[in-house]
């Protein structure tokens, strides 16, 4: 990387991260202690649910969250083609089929219409995405799970901060699960969190990340007995995972969700120039949210309109990076992934929308302190390839 990139993202670490990670470094208790807990309660209560579950990944929370809900093999999930793999690879993890319903133009999550329409009585649960953030439809999603008695998972790990008329990202669902890879809005490194009210499907994540193992209080009580010594320690009841989060990536956990906040405004900000900058450009289609819905801003991803190609789109995205520029092609539909298809045999034409909406995304750089300079220098360029591009058309 030259001094002159701009990266697609970059994580905000400020001195109290620091501080806090040297603090346990220092403490001599690296796995399964305050951290861990103090960064559970922040999440649970900014996403309005009584339990969280820190885990060691995005993807990690989700298996755990279908694993409590003995969801296996020969039930099926209706779920989004347009995603990151892990929404759906959660769903392979168990054994169980994705459905994919295609999504909406607009806000780009599941059509609720087509999504009621792939329910059958094999389906055992709706894993619902918020594409980059943007709340819509939430509320369709938790109705038409409680209509036919199936648990909504909210795969969250793009929305933290977002709500919908007031009601809160990881709250819609029976269980709602974040992940802090160094790109989302807040990051552990890597580390992931389930939220959900229900106390029985908490204690399960609970146990299942630590391999089956009853549940180990993080501070046990001064002269309790310690579970190691009362024989709970190795009782396993279940095939149990590790997927424990270390006290050093909690603790960076702990500040980011300190400064939760101030790293949402910033982003904002930068989304707000983005759209001041991009609004009058020919042929792009910018970010839409909908009446009620607060975005939290996991990216930024503009289209380029109707009628361009995934060719034309790709010499859009090689052009940015030629000007060290990060870009990409936020998110090609998990069905079209050669997994998949192997895998169900799914071929081009299936789902039409999220189809063509993947051939033309371009995820621009998007990060808290990205100045006023490189928001324009970045559309500046971006302009210049949409140029290119239809010069060459005429
Ligand atoms: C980031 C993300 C995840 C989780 O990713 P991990 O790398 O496992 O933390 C899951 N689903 C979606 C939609 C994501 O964007």
């Amino acid at each position: 990387m030259s001094d002159t990139e701009i990266p697609l993202s970059r994580p905000d670490i400020s001195r109290l991260e620091e501080e806090l990670v040297l603090s346990v470094l220092r403490s001599g208790r690296l796995s399964i202690g305050p951290m861990q807990e103090e960064f559970e309660r922040l999440v649970a209560e900014r996403a309005g649910c009584d339990h969280a579950v820190a885990v060691s990944s995005g993807t990690a929370g989700l298996h755990l969250v279908l694993a409590s809900l003995g969801i296996g093999p020969g039930d099926e999930v209706v779920t989004t083609p347009f995603s990151f793999i892990a929404s759906s690879n959660a769903i392979l993890m168990v054994g169980a089929t994705p459905v994919f319903v295609d999504i909406c133009p607009t806000s780009l999550n599941m059509d609720p219409r087509l999504l009621e329409a792939a329910i059958t009585p094999r389906t055992r649960a709706i894993l619902a995405v918020e594409a980059f953030g943007n709340p819509a439809y939430m509320h369709d999603y938790a109705r038409i799970a409680a209509k036919h008695e199936i648990p909504l998972v909210e795969d969250c790990c793009e929305a933290l901060g977002a709500s919908s008329r007031g009601r809160r990202a990881g709250s819609f669902g029976r269980a709602g699960v974040f992940g802090f890879y160094p790109n989302k809005q807040i990051t552990t490194g890597e580390g992931g969190m389930v939220v959900t009210d229900d106390p029985r499907l908490a204690e399960s994540c609970r146990s299942l990340r630590n391999q089956g193992r009853a549940p180990t209080p993080a501070s046990p009580r001064r002269g309790a007995p310690s579970p190691m010594n009362t024989g709970s320690w190795l009782a396993h009841d279940r095939l149990g995972y590790n997927y424990r989060l270390s006290e050093v990536n909690a603790a960076i956990g702990v500040a980011q969700m300190r400064r939760l906040d101030e790293l949402l405004e910033r982003r904002g900000r930068v989304a707000n120039m983005y759209m001041e900058r991009l609004l009058g450009v020919p042929d792009l289609v910018l970010p839409n949210s909908g009446e009620g819905d607060v975005f939290s801003w996991f990216v930024f991803v503009v289209r380029l309109a109707a009628g361009y190609s995934r060719d034309e789109r790709d010499r859009v995205i090689t052009g940015l990076r030629q000007h060290e520029i990060g870009a990409a092609d936020y998110f090609p539909c998990i069905h079209l992934q050669p997994f998949y298809r192997d895998l169900f045999g799914f071929r081009p034409g299936r789902f039409p929308i999220a189809e063509s909406v993947s051939a033309r995304t371009v995820a621009l750089p998007f990060f808290g302190d990205l100045s006023e300079r490189e928001v324009d220098l970045v559309s500046q360029t971006l302009e210049l390839m949409l140029k290119r591009e239809s010069l060459k058309r005429s």
